[in-house]
């Protein structure tokens, strides 16, 4: 995607350093390789910032990757100021000279008001730079703007009128200000346009360069940053969601808005994206269309089946990526293939305590002189002379003239030699490297969830991080007037809510983060309310009641209101209908209020669609043909799922099919899945049973 394979955008600053603990107007940057977007990093003072991107710089190259890195603030000034202090129209005339008079330091103090000081020298009246932290300091800089005049130049550039940027690059303080990042940024810039590969733009070309350095501002996607902000660091949301939406893009219309420059981009630079805000909008928040779950128009029940494959199609991963330690990352989801670094076993070793030679030996007795010492695991390999064996230990690496080697327990010391009797293959009694995984092999494939033993086979083939998923996070809510939570005494006509803790409980066993939205009345504003605060923080929104076409259903008629919601009729029971809608781009799934039911729908069809939202793939249950513990006659059309457990072999049916009865959920181990047509079950027929566990990986 794109046309790069890394996007790097960078937040930048003029300030101090900044604290230990992440915070805001400090720098962050954010990544995106591949299309998916990362955990953005946190850089305390801009040193730091520029040996990283410098380091990021030579890495990408040297890996063959192609890396547009985008900074926000100005690359130039309005036409005709920079031919002011260097007496050239070339912008980078102008950033040498910025490099060549800046100072910086780790604590981030600098020089900047002095040189813009020194600049303001060069033009009659006050200005073109103003602001300043301390009043009586820099008199050759004005405290406030009033009394300059932009006359010679305009106060902003084309670019910024064009994407409705407030600041001015003239303004050194106060906010909105980025003039001061301008100074500081600069010299970076200049430094980091020296390296082979580089090139900027929109003053040079870009087309094949290998790394391009950008402008970019964050206000382009201000839409997208507001709804995703919640309790988040704003410069972290924005560098995350900027590189995101430049990663998702078409390569072709990332190369149009490149392409798309007003003419006064040779002097004064250009913002990416510039007019453009509506496209990088949609880019950069979670790639869900309002319509996601509309329905073929006609259909009045839709079959299981069907309505699966439906949900397989239209949904994709919403999830970002970072990278965790191999001890933080079990029950992650892979969101890359890793590989392993080193074969298993990295050298021929001797599978048992024995003695090695070299070469087998046909049937008969044989005797070999024994060598001095032994190899026991750890050991660097040596040289066996020879026709000697040597004393070697389990694991222990082959020494070289070792190939074979016979068990301790078949063989006869004596002093300094050993017998023992033959045929003894080749090879005998030890393990080739790499016979389990060779170097480069696929030691686990994105889409998976981490196991235990996926670690082992990580951490024995050399891989220390891994590059994961962001867990999904699932808002939980129950909705009905009659509901309160237990505890609390209940007046008549109320009833606990069982949903919540089971559909919690049930989110939790699969993998991914809950986020508990408790419980709304049957009152549209305050479910509306209820929606709207858990946008920023939910990637998916699970409701139990109110979900069909009834008066007190207000799930479904305020996802219809939003215009974006379906009424799925599906042939499944138990089930009533399932309302799929989106809220501010955000999937809701309203599930039926009657707790098997809920459970049912959870596990046929918003499991596998969380799965695949959180990366993981799509997700079959495993399920087993055994004899039935029971007899049924049923109806054709329905596809039904029957509460059951395993006993001795067979599958046996809770007694009530009854959907409000809790109480056989419980007693539940699995479901029994029967198909679409009319069938008659007797005691001993074959069914499908799904056990719970099944669900749960
Ligand atoms: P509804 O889908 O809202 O019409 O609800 C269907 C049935 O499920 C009603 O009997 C509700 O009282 C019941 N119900 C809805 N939500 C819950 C819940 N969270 N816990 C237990 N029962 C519920
Ligand atoms: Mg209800």
């Amino acid at each position: 995607m794109s046309g790069f394979d890394t996007i790097v955008m960078v937040d930048w600053s003029a300030g101090k350093r900044a604290p230990v603990r992440p915070s805001k107007d400090a720098i962050w940057i954010g990544i995106c390789r591949n299309g998916m977007s990362e955990d953005p990093l946190y850089m305390r003072n801009r040193i730091d910032a520029e040996s990283w991107l410098a380091q990021c710089i030579e890495d990408e190259q040297n890996a063959g990757r192609r890396v547009l890195i985008g900074f926000d603030f100005p690359f130039g000034y309005p036409a005709g100021f920079t031919r002011k202090i260097t007496g050239r129209d070339d912008p980078f005339a102008f950033w040498s000279l910025l490099e060549s008079q800046i100072e910086d330091s780790v604590e981030g103090t600098n020089n900047r008001f002095d040189v813009a000081e020194t600049m303001n020298a060069f033009f009659d009246g006050p200005g073109p730079f103003w602001g300043k932290s301390h009043k009586d300091l820099w008199p050759g800089i004005p405290y406030v703007k009033k009394g300059i005049a932009y006359s010679d130049f305009a106060e902003r550039r084309a670019c910024d009128l064009k994407a409705k940027a407030s600041s001015s690059c003239f303004q050194l303080y106060y906010n909105p200000t980025v003039g001061s990042q301008v100074l500081m940024g600069i010299p970076v810039l200049e430094r980091l346009r020296r390296t082979p590969g580089v090139a900027v733009w929109p003053f040079q070309p870009w087309r094949k360069a290998p790394v391009v350095l950008a402008e970019i501002w964050p206000g382009v996607i201000e839409p997208a940053v507001k709804q995703a902000t919640g309790d988040d660091i704003r410069d972290r949301v924005q560098v995350r969601l900027m590189a995101q939406a430049l990663g998702a893009l078409a390569p072709d219309r990332l190369a149009a808005m490149l392409d798309n420059t007003g003419p006064e981009a040779a002097a004064e630079a250009w913002i990416l994206g510039a007019g453009h805000g509506d496209e990088l909008v949609a880019a950069a928040v979670p790639p869900l269309r309002n319509d996601c779950f509309a329905l073929p128009p006609g259909v009045h029940w839709t079959p299981t089946a069907e309505a699966l494959a439906l949900l397989e199609t239209r949904l994709t991963p919403v999830t970002g990526t970072e990278t965790l330690p191999l001890a933080e990352a079990l029950g992650r989801i892979a969101a890359q293939d890793a590989t392993a670094r080193r074969a298993n076993p990295p050298l021929p070793n001797t599978a048992v305590d024995g003695y090695g030679f070299a070469g087998g030996r046909p049937a008969g007795t044989h005797a070999l002189t024994l060598a001095q010492g032994r190899a026991a695991a750890g050991d660097a390999p040596g040289v066996l002379p020879k026709d000697h064996a040597l004393r070697v230990l389990t694991g222990a690496a082959l020494p070289q003239g070792v190939d074979t080697v016979v068990l301790q327990e078949d063989v006869t010391r004596d002093g300094g030699s050993i017998r023992f009797a033959g045929p003894v293959k080749t090879g005998a009694n030890t393990r080739q490297a790499g016979e389990d995984i060779k170097e480069g092999q696929i030691t686990l494939e994105a889409g998976r969830r981490i196991t235990a033993a996926d670690l082992a086979l990580l951490s024995a083939t050399g891989t220390a991080d891994v590059v994961v998923r962001q867990p999904l996070r699932v808002g939980v809510l129950s909705t009905g007037d009659e509901l309160v939570d237990a505890g609390i005494p209940a007046s008549p006509g109320q009833i606990y809510d069982a949903n919540r803790p089971m559909l919690l409980g049930l989110v939790k066993q699969f993998g991914h983060t809950v986020v508990d939205l408790g419980r709304a009345p049957d009152d549209r504003t305050a479910l509306r309310a209820i929606f709207d605060d858990a946008v920023p923080s939910v990637d998916l929104i699970l409701t139990s009641g109110g979900a069909s076409a009834g008066d007190e259903d207000h799930v479904s008629a305020l996802l219809n209101e939003a215009g974006a919601m379906a009424l799925w009729r599906i042939a499944i029971k138990p089930g009533r209908p399932l309302a799929l809608g989106m809220w501010q781009g955000v999937p809701v799934f309203g599930l039926p209020g009657n707790p098997v039911a809920a459970m049912v729908c959870t596990l046929i069809f918003a499991r596998p669609a969380m799965s695949l939202l959180a990366g993981a793939g799509w997700q079959t249950p495993q399920g087993f043909v055994v004899p039935a513990a029971f007899s049924k006659t049923k109806k054709a059309g329905r596809r039904e799922y029957l509460r059951a457990r395993l006993r001795e072999g067979a599958a046996e049916v809770f007694a009530s099919e009854g959907s409000g009865r809790i109480s056989g959920l419980s007693w539940a181990e699995g479901l029994v899945e029967l198909s679409e047509p009319a069938q008659d079950i007797r005691h001993g027929d074959p069914v499908r049973f799904i056990p719970f566990g099944s669900f749960c990986v």
